[in-house]
């Protein structure tokens, strides 16, 4: 069956590129019924860090990109983090040193540096020459005497070609002139991604390597070690690079980059897994809104597309708008919370009453936003004690002839019902123009500002019904004197 797998390299968040990666092997594997594994990346001792990789397998949960084998869910290839698996790698290497493959190469960082600056000099691509290819044992000897501690190199075979069948990039073919003798362990014993990729790959069953282009040029390495292994190579798909709107490799300049980010600002997961499949792939039709099983359903690798993908922010607010439109209001609700309570709308916790109360507001204004976080420009007028006008045209509409007797009737009527409901608010609306001779839009535009400062805003029935009727009569109060 299909096996494939997520590999971060924990050495920050995860962001949108490998969240991508993650999701075309997500949909891959739970299309064919195959399996998904989480490998973590983390030889690079320096940079790699516990809290990273906690970041990335909760965004992962949260995207509910769910993992078959890997870490914290184990499995039988385990462990799943590289540096727990470094005898595998020395036994590896070592079969690699033995059979020829591989060799110990001494040559100092100033040395490999000086090396570099004479090819770069004479206008060649700078790479390794090899020359510790060609030591005696007893050259070998003499440099373990002086303390040097070598790093393992591959030896690359001179004069091949190397042809990667991309299932996206089709045919891709790589001179081995340009590939030096790569490290594929350090000196202090730590593999290399490039080795370490090949051992796990192979031993973890893998049967497609779906990742992002970038390493693209790592691949001929890759096949080379898994011919000088004798395994069967797995069937590679690179998916392209992410742009930004400007054409420019996506990064922080662009905005927000990681799943994290989106998060916090009040992006909804099912909106963010949808924004990211069209980020490379496209189902062919004119639909736009897949969710995860749709996604499951329609996935192909054939569909995904070689040109780079754009980052849409506005595609993306537009589908978290939809999604948000189709929550439901207590999960909307819960996930507002915390924004109305960052910005000291409510503090504390939230008692029942308050909940019913604050559930109204969001149905009031969900149909407003593009992100949850926005929420807060939009409530503003429901927690002010009072409002006022907040431009000239806003003025303008208090200042109408009309407008004291307007408010006065409303706020006749809003004394005397015995409660302010939606629907008993939408009731006395509806009968007030006629009641007052006055035509729709004299009679609803000066409540609307006299209520909310503003001349648009939500449905006027809800606006009345959220503020209630001390707030109703206070703020109409002021205006109509
Ligand atoms: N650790 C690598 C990365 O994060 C994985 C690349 C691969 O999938 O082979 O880029």
């Amino acid at each position: 069956g299909v096996r494939v797998r997520f590999a971060p390299s924990p050495t920050g968040p995860l962001h949108i590129g490998g969240a991508r990666s993650a999701l075309f092997n997500w949909l891959f594997a739970r299309q064919k019924g195959g399996t998904f594994i989480v490998r973590i990346e983390d030889t690079d001792l320096e940079r790699s860090s516990r809290e990273s990789e906690q970041n990335i397998l909760e965004a992962l949960r949260w995207l509910g990109l769910d993992w078959d084998e890997g870490v914290e869910v184990g499995g039988p290839c385990g462990p799943y983090r590289q540096t727990e698996r470094l005898s595998i790698y020395q036994q590896y290497a070592r079969q690699l040193l033995e059979s020829g493959w591989a060799y110990p190469c001494y040559c100092t960082e100033e040395e490999l540096a000086a090396e570099r600056e004479a090819l770069l000099a004479r206008g060649e691509m700078p790479r390794y020459s090899g020359r510790c290819r060609h030591l005696t044992e007893q050259d070998r000897r003499r440099l373990e005497e002086m303390g040097r501690r070598p790093v393992l190199r591959f030896a690359v075979p001179a004069g091949e070609n190397i042809t990667v069948h991309d299932l996206v990039r089709g045919e891709v073919t790589f001179d081995t002139a340009g590939i030096g003798d790569f490290i594929i362990v350090k000196s202090d014993g730590i593999p290399t991604y490039n080795f370490a990729v090949v051992v796990d790959d192979h031993h973890m069953g893998i049967t497609h390597v779906i990742r992002a282009e970038e390493h693209l040029s790592n691949t001929p390495r890759q096949i080379l070690l898994y011919r000088a292994f004798g395994w069967p190579e797995p069937q590679f798909a690179h998916i392209s690079l992410i742009l930004g709107q400007d054409r420019s490799k996506m990064s922080k300049r662009h905005g927000a980059t990681s799943i994290e980010q989106y998060r916090e600002m009040g992006y909804l997961p099912e909106a963010l897994v949808n924004f990211l499949a069209l980020l490379g792939w496209s189902p062919g039709g004119e639909e736009e809104i897949f969710t995860l099983e749709e996604l499951v359903q329609q996935f192909s690798l054939e569909r995904v597309a070689k040109n780079p993908a754009i980052f849409d922010l506005d595609k993306l607010n537009w589908l978290n708008g939809h999604y948000i439109r189709q929550s439901s209001l207590d999960r909307l609700t819960e996930l507002a919370i915390p924004f109305l309570q960052k910005a000291g709308y409510i503090s504390g916790g939230v008692t029942p009453e308050q909940y019913r109360w604050l559930k109204q507001l969001v149905a009031t204004v969900r149909d407003y936003l593009t992100s949850l976080s926005e929420i807060t420009r939009h409530v503003d007028i429901f927690f002010a004690p009072e409002v006022e006008p907040e431009d000239e045209e806003a003025r303008a509409v208090l200042a109408g002839e009309e407008v004291p007797r307007v408010l006065s009737a409303l706020a006749e009527k809003v004394r005397t019902v015995s409660e302010l409901d939606e629907d008993t608010a939408r009731g006395i609306l509806k009968k007030l123009p006629k009641e007052l001779g006055l035509g729709a839009r004299k009679v609803y535009l000066p409540i609307r500002v006299a209520l909310t400062g503003r001349t648009h805003g939500p449905e006027l029935y809800q606006v009345i019904s959220l503020l209630g009727r001390e707030k109703v009569l206070s703020r109409l109060g002021r205006v109509a004197g």
